[in-house]
């Protein structure tokens, strides 16, 4: 592929992933194929003639997509978040290009990724320190991060899905205590807009972390020894904050809190809908874009609503287990949610749920 060809099949990517983003809706959520299914639609050995780009293309719907879980559709409620905007597509596509191996300080990324983490947390009042976790429970450490710092025992915060939303100032009291913390870190790529992978972490002392992982050949020396090299484990480092850069500015700080505030918005959508239902239950506090529900009744009644909804492939959901409950959870996710979805999806959930019911009485 030269790059007249590139030009052509670039834009022709383009549309096509912007169809793909457009119409995500059109397909199942979730995919209907067993482990394996691929076997059957590749051939055994690697091409050993070129093939064209029409072929492949054409692959991706036949053989890529059917086994895809779209985790960008509006109906996709699972796990967490994955951050997906236009502006940061257009960067990773940048980035891709540049395709410097970051590892010197002249090329790397990881100062400004780490400023902003160090920005969030200086921002944050003291007194009692909410550790985030697993998007369910907010802990309160108040009294165990101070002897943590006693003890000589490393704290660290792992905030990657919550952390995005301490943009948003009605969220900082839950950073209370932060500066006990030794580290802290949390995942643009979740809730922030910045497609896969972006995570940020800061270091209180960073020469704890980079006495564990320095090392000096002579071939890597630059006059500048402040790298990001010493901070990891791999070489290498992709030029991540070049997309976060683009989001960062093309949506501004406003565009990004309306963000966070429109996804918690929606939750509290879905939890007054459930409350308003008699047979169910809200089963946690609904803090910012994920609600925990289930069926009044038992462990079996609540997996067998999960069945139905995983096999129906209109929503894709997961449980979790909160003291000793099988409880589902629904996560606004996709940044193409809306209050539709929400309605729809509750449609949906109740219409199991009464099938499910009838059932159980016969
Ligand atoms: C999502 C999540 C992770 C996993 O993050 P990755 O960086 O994508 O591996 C870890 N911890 C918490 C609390 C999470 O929400």
């Amino acid at each position: 592929m030269d790059a007249a060809e590139f030009r052509r099949r670039g834009k022709e990517m383009v549309d096509y992933v912007a169809d793909y983003l457009e119409k995500i809706e059109e397909r199942p959520v979730y995919p209907d194929v067993e482990p394996g299914y691929l076997r059957s639609l590749i051939p055994t050995e690697a091409p050993v003639e070129p093939e064209s780009y029409e072929d492949i293309m054409k692959d991706v719907e036949r053989v890529v997509m059917p086994g895809i879980t779209h985790w960008h559709s509006p109906n996709f409620f699972a796990y967490f978040p994955a951050a997906s905007s236009y502006p940061a597509m257009l960067a990773d596509m940048l980035c891709t290009a540049i395709g410097c191996i970051g590892f010197s300080w002249a090329h790397s990324s990881v100062e400004r990724a780490a400023l902003i983490g160090a920005v969030m947390m200086k921002k944050v009042p003291t007194d009692n320190l909410y550790g985030v976790r697993e998007e369910i429970c907010f802990f309160n450490f108040s009294s165990s991060i101070p002897s943590c710092n006693q003890e000589n025992m490393w704290m660290h915060i792992d905030a990657a899905y919550a952390g995005s939303a301490f943009i948003c100032p009605e969220f900082r009291p839950l950073l209370n205590g932060v500066e006990y913390a030794d580290s802290f870190n949390f995942n643009p790529h979740k809730w922030m807009l910045v497609n896969f992978d972006c995570s940020a972490m800061w270091v209180k002392k960073r020469t704890d972390i980079i006495g564990a992982f320095k090392m000096e050949p002579l071939y890597l020396k630059h006059e500048n020894q402040e790298s990001g090299r010493h901070w990891q484990i791999p070489l290498g480092r992709r030029f991540r904050s070049l997309k976060m850069w683009f989001v960062f500015r093309m949506y501004g700080l406003q565009g990004l809190q309306a963000h966070i505030r429109k996804q918690v918005g929606l939750a509290k959508e879905f939890e007054s809908l459930v409350r308003a239902d008699k047979r169910f239950e809200i089963c946690a506090p609904v803090v910012m874009g994920l609600v925990c529900f289930r069926l009044k009744g038992s462990n079996e009644l609540n997996q067998s609503l999960l069945k139905k909804i995983t096999k129906s492939r209109e929503i894709h959901l997961v449980p979790c287990q909160l003291s000793g409950s099988f409880v589902l959870r629904l996560a606004i996710c996709s940044r193409s949610t809306e209050s539709r979805h929400i309605q729809q999806a509750w449609q949906h959930i109740t219409q199991l749920a009464f099938e499910l019911l009838q059932e159980h009485r016969h």
